[in-house]
């Protein structure tokens, strides 16, 4: 080695540098634009899973995806999907290879930290109707009051009749809040720690003010709240037993930054990956493995329950796609694959102490890649094997994905996990991938528009590959 031009050829061959590929590449951010005006109308539209699974049922038919028979035996192209129990969706494209070749599953998730209401939520205090919350997920309580909410969701009534119910989206509708004490009285607030800064108890929404005419009328302000609930949806005060009912941010989802390169908006977790995990799903004609796009429910809680990824539905789905299409279930689980799509959290420079910045994932440095999750000593974590992380990493690569790879942030501040070992006990090779979000988990999430594009393109590599 004697000059300095061979060290700089070694260090380039032999050194990773990473790179933001908007910056090389400016044909890239004009793309990512196009792509993701259609992201932030979904999430416009799909504030809660319902909303998301019925907007993704919407875009399978007008892909021309018929609900799924088993008893039909499929043939290559032949697309497919269903919904469960309106929460969760699955859609297949069947492949040119045999089942038992394995299939190739994109699973993210539709459900987001909110406030649930009670089941006995309505009251009325100093001439306030109100209504008492509980948190749905992890979410920082602190961050609720003083924004203005939408209330979205269903009841039941008594007689089985289902009413959706959408007030605070509608440009004239009204909205809602979570009051705060103002900085005047907070002397005993400001000695809280900062989780307690606002307790579950203290999210209490306001809906209204106004008493029914009769002053001799106790709870006259609850009462003319349900008069208005009874005029426009048929409903008393029983049936919020039988609802389920989300609070969520009224606000739309916005370009961020002078050059608009980021997207603001409630419910990016983990609707950033479950758009584009379905836009590639639909947009795979002819793959060789079987595709299937799974976008599923309660994650934010664990993935119990029945729509949630320990439940056997999507499981389900592929033992009875085997039964028809007579291929063993063991054999195809067995090569199947999974990139478990879920977001990853953004190096912050306001909070960098929080990271560790070798290992973090950068917002605008493409799809980040974790190969393990979990918390401490990678507890509860799935681990994808160094093989599979070769294999994605390599389809992303040829299809010219960027890619990052990392770590959430610091090894012993917190930690968290996803759907990833829920589908690996089931014997497939699953990899944790996603776009990175600022302020996860808060009302506004941040995330990158040439991420979001990214994560398109290694659903669509994945599903297009041919070995
Ligand atoms: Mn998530
Ligand atoms: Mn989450």
């Amino acid at each position: 080695m004697s000059n300095k031009k061979e060290w700089e050829a070694l260090a380039k061959t032999l050194l990773y540098e990473p790179a933001y590929p908007a910056d090389a590449k400016k044909a890239l951010t004009q793309e990512a634009n196009a792509f993701c005006e259609g992201y932030k109308q979904f999430l416009d539209r799909a504030k809660t899973e319902r909303e998301a699974a019925a907007e993704g049922e919407r875009m399978l038919r007008a892909a021309g995806y018929a609900p799924f028979a088993d008893s039909v035996r499929y043939n290559p192209g032949d697309k497919v999907y269903f919904v469960n129990r309106e929460k969760s969706l699955v859609a297949a494209t069947i492949g040119t290879a045999p089942l038992e070749a394995g299939v190739h599953l994109n699973i993210a998730h539709i459900d987001s930290p909110r406030l649930d209401l009670k089941p006995n939520p309505l009251y009325e205090k100093a001439h306030f109707s109100l209504l008492q919350t509980h948190y749905y997920g992890g979410l920082r309580k602190y961050q609720w009051p003083t924004i203005p909410l939408a209330i979205h969701g269903i009841f039941c009534k008594a007689d089985g009749e289902t009413v959706k119910v959408c007030i605070g989206e509608a440009e004239d509708d009204p909205v809602f809040c979570i009051t705060d004490l103002l900085p005047h009285l907070s002397k005993e607030q400001n000695d809280r720690k900062l989780n307690e800064g606002i307790k579950g108890e203290e999210l209490n929404v306001l809906i209204g003010s106004t008493a029914v005419d009769d002053p001799d009328i106790k709870e006259s302000v609850k009462l003319n709240t349900l008069v208005l609930l009874h005029e426009k949806y048929g409903l008393v005060e029983r049936d919020f037993a039988r609802a389920e009912i989300e609070i969520v941010p009224a606000f739309r989802a916005k370009d961020v930054g002078l050059d608009r390169s980021m997207i603001g908006a409630y419910g990016q977790d983990d609707r950033v990956d479950a758009y584009p995990a379905l836009l590639a799903e639909i947009n795979e004609k002819h793959p060789y493995f079987t595709t299937v796009c799974v976008l599923t429910d309660k994650e934010e809680t664990g993935s119990e329950g029945v729509t949630g990824m320990q439940s056997s539905y999507a499981f389900h789905f592929l033992r009875q796609l085997c039964q028809s299409q007579h291929a063993d279930v063991i054999r195809t689980l067995q090569h199947s694959k999974c990139l478990s799509a879920d977001v990853t959290a953004a190096y912050d420079p306001s909070w960098d102490s929080a990271y560790e910045p070798m290992n973090g994932t950068y917002a605008g440095r493409g799809i980040a890649i974790f190969k393990y999750t979990g918390a401490g000593g990678k507890s509860m974590t799935s681990d994808a094997n160094a093989e599979l992380v070769a294999y994605v990493t390599q389809l992303c690569d040829e299809a010219g994905v960027a890619w990052q790879i990392g770590e959430m942030g610091k090894i012993d501040l917190g930690g968290g996990g996803t759907i990833a070992k829920y589908v690996a006990r089931h014997d497939i090779d699953t990899l944790d991938v996603g776009v990175p979000v600022l302020s996860m988990h808060s009302p506004f999430e941040v995330t990158h528009k040439a991420d979001i594009l990214m994560a398109y393109k290694a659903f669509c590599a994945f599903n297009a590959a041919q070995k």
